[in-house]
């Protein structure tokens, strides 16, 4: 599909109202689903897909009914448009180009790191259990994370507690100049 120019010119409704292409071959007859389609039009307008936005531009304000009277389209442009595994990926492509809400997530944790770990407030003794803070006890021994998977299992748990003291202590603690000697120990009740 290309952009037609049409932003200012009326859709032509004997023609498909997604291509307004010229060939009105295999257009649908009596067809129904005017509101999924204009849901995936107005959907894909916010992904920046061009040819949708000039024609939400349009559509938007048109009554539904009328819609409904006039409106038909190719079969395979409907299928197109409302395709959601189609939708999803103009929707990836569309929040890589703008950095999307993951990377603005990440950006914000980055933040809180920053503060948190310049206010000093928290840091890791190597001599306690990472997450309460308490030495090993005879009945409950500290454990070493020592691999490489152990420490990304971790990084995992943390993450996911989403608790920025824990994640600050994890910074510090993988921040040594050797990144796999990560140096972590935990009771093993409360990695739970
Ligand atoms: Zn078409
Ligand atoms: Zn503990």
């Amino acid at each position: 599909m290309t952009d037609f120019g049409r932003s200012n010119a009326p859709l032509d409704f004997k023609l498909c109202v997604i291509c307004q292409e010229k060939s009105t071959a295999n257009l649908v007859e009596n067809p129904t689903s005017h509101q999924k389609l204009l849901e995936a039009i107005e959907e894909r307008s916010k992904y920046e897909d061009i040819n949708s936005k000039t024609l939400w531009l349009v559509l938007k304000d048109l009554p539904l009914e009328e819609l409904k009277e006039k409106a038909t389209w190719h079969r395979s442009c409907y299928q197109e448009t409302t395709h959601s595994g189609k939708i999803k990926r103009v929707k990836k492509r569309f929040q890589r180009e703008v950095r999307g809400p993951n990377e603005a997530r990440r950006k914000t944790i980055n933040d809180i790191l920053d503060i948190l770990t310049r206010s000093k407030t928290v840091s890791y003794d190597s001599n306690l259990c990472f997450f309460c803070e308490e030495k090993a006890k005879y009945q409950n021994p500290l454990h070493l994370v020592s691999t490489s998977s152990a420490g990304s299992s971790l990084d995992n748990a943390v993450k996911q507690s989403k608790d920025p003291k824990l994640l600050v202590k994890l910074s510090t603690a993988l921040d040594s100049t050797d990144a796999h000697a990560i140096d972590i120990k935990y009771h093993k009740s409360c990695w739970a």
